[in-house]
């Protein structure tokens, strides 16, 4: 089902996962053994992020190094499709610009289509891990905007090609990504709400936002979203600290604040399972405070440590 479709329907908030896929190498049991338990609370979405090819030098036999491509996490069709399979959930994909041409974009969209995909959350990407910027493909897009142009112009049955006459029209929710503290790159808050506006007036159906550890952050910026004339959904994206390099990495790669009291208590703590209780309860305020505020959707960023949010699911439902 379409998120907008479920959003109308549901009188309640709605459970929301995210997953990566594994490494390479690994089993898609591994998803599984994190998912399985977090089913009893029937989410209504699995998102599953989508990884860009790496370089990387290898050294060849006769000691010269060689720069080659690898991708460290593939599989996100994949595992749409196993997900929508084993537990009837609606698998949504990560679509990036980086490392993609137009082209391949659309053949991408076309198998998602097939397979009965009916949202996909549009995205820029980051700046490949040898680049300083982000560096669009070629034939590919600069900004999410143009993606999702790309993704309204399929759903209106209008391929690249041009000798392809009344093309099949795909059917699909566009999802986007907003920050409430603004994307590390844009210059203010206001700039980069504006830059998403323009993602809706291009056609996506909702905003998913960057995690965040101070409600505040999100109340504030679904305040300026309307203020400024967006007014699709907003979907608060939540995720449980829980470990003290995190704290310095969190705030230096998603550019989000760590507020005080969080980053003093993880950094006191003296064990793991304290860290992880400390992450549990601050995550299960936020929660309670986005519920009584009647949020759509909470959606819980990746499932690196699923116990947490069971523990704290099973306290919220
Ligand atoms: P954009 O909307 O293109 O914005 C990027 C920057 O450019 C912003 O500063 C914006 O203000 C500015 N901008 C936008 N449009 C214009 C324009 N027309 N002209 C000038 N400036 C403009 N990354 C992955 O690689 N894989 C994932 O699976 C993934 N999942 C994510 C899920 C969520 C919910 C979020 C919040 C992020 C995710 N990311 C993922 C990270 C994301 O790709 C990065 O944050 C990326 O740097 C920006 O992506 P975007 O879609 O927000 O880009």
């Amino acid at each position: 089902m379409k998120v907008t479709e479920k959003l109308a329907k549901s009188e309640k908030t709605i459970i929301s996962l995210e997953i990566l896929p594994p490494t390479k190498g690994k089993s898609i049991e591994s998803i599984y053994n994190n998912l399985d338990a977090l089913m009893e609370f029937k989410p209504a979405f699995v998102n599953v992020t989508y990884h860009r090819a790496e370089q990387v030098y290898k050294k060849r036999p006769d000691g010269n190094f060689e720069r080659v491509e690898i991708r460290k996490r593939p599989g996100t069709v994949g595992i749409c499709a196993a997900l929508m399979n084993k537990y009837n959930v609606d698998a949504i994909p990560h679509l990036i610009c980086g490392g993609f041409s137009k082209e391949e974009t659309e053949n991408a969209l076309i198998d998602l289509h097939f397979l009965g995909v009916k949202n996909v959350l549009a995205l820029r990407g980051d700046a490949a891990a040898n680049e300083k910027f982000f560096v669009p493909h070629p034939h590919g897009h600069k900004y999410a905007d143009e993606l999702v142009q790309q993704i309204v112009t399929l759903n209106n049955g209008q391929y690249m090609e041009e000798d392809i006459i009344d093309g099949g029209k795909t059917d699909f929710c566009i999802g986007v990504a907003g920050y409430p503290e603004k994307h590390s790159e844009a210059p203010n808050l206001k700039t980069d709400i504006l830059h998403l506006k323009r993602k809706i007036e291009l056609g996506a159906n909702y905003v998913t936002t960057q995690m965040f550890f101070n409600n505040e952050h999100y109340f504030n910026y679904v305040n300026k979203c309307r203020e400024l004339g967006v007014n699709v959904p907003i979907m608060p994206g939540l995720k449980p600290l829980t470990n003290k390099n995190q704290l310095t990495m969190i705030p230096r790669i998603f550019n989000v604040e760590v507020p005080e009291d969080l980053y003093n208590e993880i950094l006191n703590a003296k064990t793991v399972e304290a860290c992880d209780q400390i992450g549990a309860e601050w995550l299960l305020a936020q929660c309670r405070d986005l519920l009584k505020q009647n949020v759509p959707v909470l959606h819980f960023y990746t499932l690196s440590k699923p116990n947490v949010i069971y523990n704290v699911l099973k306290q919220l439902f």
